[in-house]
């Protein structure tokens, strides 16, 4: 389907925007790799969690610096539930990185530059030999600034944190809806306002706003805008 060997597809956007849905329905399609960026983040977030470099005093950053190295991050397919898992350390951590703990910390610990150098650099890693499609907040600004397609979601907060809500309460998570939508603010605003690569849209970027937008309508969209590139 895809016409070049290599191509990559940014998607960047808000919290809980559904860009990782969006972006693994079109990997799957294309049948080339997805990278949830965001999961990448949320590892380091959860590895200083478990190893008190996160305490009710702040981050310890030295602490944190010397660690990185022990961190482990990997992703795999799962082909009977059709998942991707998030590995740390070879450990599944999928859901515990999904929880209220790691995406109340994660935004603090994804403003740190060394942190963000390493994991940028594993991302673009990953892109220099395979088609990708990667989704996060920089990925078509700092990531693959050349990306042969950016997308930039975006969706009414309210909305969005009515989706997240949904998905916890599926989960049996003992959570109200106001601790979701203080928790999509607060990220947005974190990760707007950082010094390091903030959250914004790349120039050449094309904005979908899935407030009212299905899941095959935006996937179409995509769908139609790498048509009209030539790129499948
Ligand atoms: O995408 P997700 O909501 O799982 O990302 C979790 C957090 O990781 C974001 O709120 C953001 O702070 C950070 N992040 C980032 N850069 C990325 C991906 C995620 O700063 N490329």
């Amino acid at each position: 389907m895809i016409k070049n060997s290599n191509i990559v597809i940014a998607i960047d956007g808000y919290s809980s925007c559904g860009k990782s849905t969006v972006a693994k329905d079109l990997a799957k399609l294309l049948n080339i790799v997805f990278i949830d960026s965001g999961a990448m983040y949320r590892c380091v977030t959860l590895h200083a969690l478990r190893n008190d470099i996160i305490t009710p005093s702040g981050i310890n950053e030295d602490l944190l610096k010397l660690s990185l190295k022990d961190i482990n991050i990997t992703f795999k397919f799962d082909a009977q539930s059709k998942k991707n898992e998030t590995f740390l350390n070879g450990q599944s951590v999928e859901s515990k990185i999904r929880g209220l703990e790691v995406s109340n910390n994660v935004s603090a610990i994804s403003a740190i530059g060394f942190v963000r150098k390493k994991l940028v650099d594993l991302q673009q890693e990953m892109g220099k030999t395979q088609s990708i499609v990667m989704d996060g907040r920089d990925i078509g600004t700092v990531v693959f600034p050349y990306a042969d397609l950016k997308i930039f979601m975006t969706a009414d907060p309210n909305i969005r944190a009515q989706r997240r809500f949904k998905e916890y309460q599926l989960k049996g998570e003992d959570i109200t809806i106001e601790q979701v939508l203080d928790n999509v603010k607060q990220r947005d605003y974190i990760d707007e306002n950082r010094d390091e690569s903030p959250l914004r849209k790349a120039d050449d970027a094309i904005v979908i706003d899935n407030s009212n937008l299905s899941k095959d309508e935006q996937l179409q969209f995509i769908v139609d805008e790498l048509k009209t590139r030539e790129l499948i």
